[in-house]
């Protein structure tokens, strides 16, 4: 952003507090203090972001972002409970037990994440910033905020809220529309296009034709974007709630092939319905889960996503004359390898992602003592779920479902029977007590 187009920030629409409906009440205690112990240090202190548009909203806001134009180092001097994070623009953060509330101080326009250039900033002896360009007032501050939806200020001197750019009108309307001109600020930052999806799906809002039109063109900036950066922001996308509508946009403007191009390129392929299907029950039932408060997990997440071009690979490698375990493990690896240059998936999550996979051929035995070991395995519950899914979808037989689906929920002699692995033999043998996490305990019966 040049210094022009600042100096023109026009002054913002100031709406008092009788006429809008951000109540204190729906703002965090602890973002209330911090913002009056701000004030009362002789600073300004602002809501923005989030909060404001959730409460403008009538919606419960996840976290509550506060601006300020107190530097950092006066922030930490007001709280006791405060620590500053970040090397190029830093940020306090201040603690209250499990909540942490953000504290920004107001900066200059410098677009994205570039450090500003040398001598615009001015270190004392011990490299503190004395005087720099970092910094800026409240109506440069807006120019780094990416739509006008996230950019009011609710003010804590007075509860007004200040608004630059037309948000208030835009939230009303449920239009999610970017900050100047959209082509430019997509290029700033391109993971703003993901957002722009996130915030359509989580709040319903449409995106303003302008701000739409550039995602065909610009989509392939995302590929040149960290990848560990894209990984949570995909957790964003995926694991709020609102997993299905986030997966439709993305495939609408044609992004999700930036994130994941095997995968995108597999729901295209002509047989790809059941794999297609596949997603969309995983998703809904995803959305179900965070909306009944269950525990979600990116393994079960990136083991559906990824598990179409790995089965196409694997059936590949089977034609090769590869046996179908090894086919199937050869396959989620490369798949896996592929992904990681996109999205940084930890180790620790990729690993049991994987396993979920190789898993599935196992479901297709039902005689031995091994079908039982399947049964402790630390993954059992999520190849479960896949497998379930799998079978909704027409790809397995609904049999062997309904053989695990049983297993799960018999007594451990019963299990044994239905394997056929006898009573003797693991009755004798000492053995951890089975992890079933299906359904109520079957009670041993008493011998
Ligand atoms: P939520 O927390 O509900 O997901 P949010 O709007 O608070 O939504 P955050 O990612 O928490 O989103 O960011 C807080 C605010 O910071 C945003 O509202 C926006 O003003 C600004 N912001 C965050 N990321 C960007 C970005 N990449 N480009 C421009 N502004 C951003
Ligand atoms: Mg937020």
């Amino acid at each position: 952003m040049d210094e022009a187009v600042r100096k023109e920030t026009p002054p913002p629409v100031v709406i008092p507090r009788p006429d809008h409906n951000v109540s204190r009440s729906g703002i965090s205690k602890n973002a209330l203090k911090v913002m009056y112990r701000l004030k009362e240090g002789g600073y300004k202190a602002f809501m923005v972001g989030g909060g404001v548009r959730d409460l403008l909203l009538g919606r419960e806001p996840k976290d509550f972002d506060i601006v300020t134009d107190a530097h950092p180092e006066d922030v930490r001097r007001l709280f006791r409970n405060c620590r500053l994070i970040g090397r190029r623009f830093r940020l306090a953060h201040v603690f209250f037990g499990r909540e942490v509330i953000e504290v920004a101080t107001f900066r200059a326009a410098h677009d994205g994440e570039d450090e500003p250039p040398e001598g615009e900033r001015l270190l004392d002896s011990d490299g503190r910033i004395l005087r720099d360009n970092i910094y800026g007032d409240i109506d440069e501050d807006i120019w780094r905020r990416d739509f006008t939806a996230n950019a009011l200020y609710y003010n804590i001197a007075d509860f007004s809220i200040w608004d630059y750019s037309g948000g208030v009108e835009d939230v009303r309307h449920g239009v999610l529309r970017l900050i100047g001109d959209p082509e430019g600020r997509y290029r700033e930052d391109p993971v703003r296009m993901l957002r722009a999806v996130r915030f359509a799906a989580k709040l319903g809002f449409r995106i303003d034709p302008a701000s739409e039109a550039p995602l065909a063109a610009l989509g392939e900036l995302i590929g040149a974007m960290p990848p560990a950066r894209l990984y949570d922001e995909t957790l964003k996308l995926f694991l709020s709630g609102h997993a299905v509508q986030s997966y439709e946009l993305l495939r609408h403007y044609g992004l999700f092939r930036h994130l994941f191009p095997a995968a995108d390129a597999e729901l295209d392929a002509e047989e790809g319905d059941t794999y297609r299907q596949l997603v969309l029950n995983a998703l809904e039932s995803t959305d179900r889960r965070v909306a009944e408060d269950k525990p979600v997990t990116p393994v079960f997440l990136f083991a559906v996503l990824l598990w179409g071009p790995v089965r196409a690979l694997a059936m590949d490698y089977q034609e090769e004359g590869d046996a179908e375990l090894q086919a199937l493990w050869d396959a989620a690896d490369d798949v896996f390898r592929e992904q990681q240059q996109r999205i940084a998936i930890p180790r620790r999550i990729s690993t049991p992602a994987r396993e979920v996979m190789i898993m599935q051929p196992r479901f297709g035995r039902r005689r031995g003592k091994r079908v039982l070991r399947l049964l402790e395995h630390p993954r059992f519950r999520a190849a479960y779920d896949l497998l379930v899914l799998r079978t909704e979808t027409g790809e397995e037989d609904p049999a062997t479902a309904r053989f695990w689906t049983d297993l799960q929920n018999m007594a451990p002699e019963e299990q044994s029977q239905a394997v056929g692995a006898g009573k003797s033999g693991s009755g004798r043998r000492r053995r951890r007590p089975r992890r079933r996490s299906r359904g109520p305990k079957t009670p041993r019966p008493t011998e």
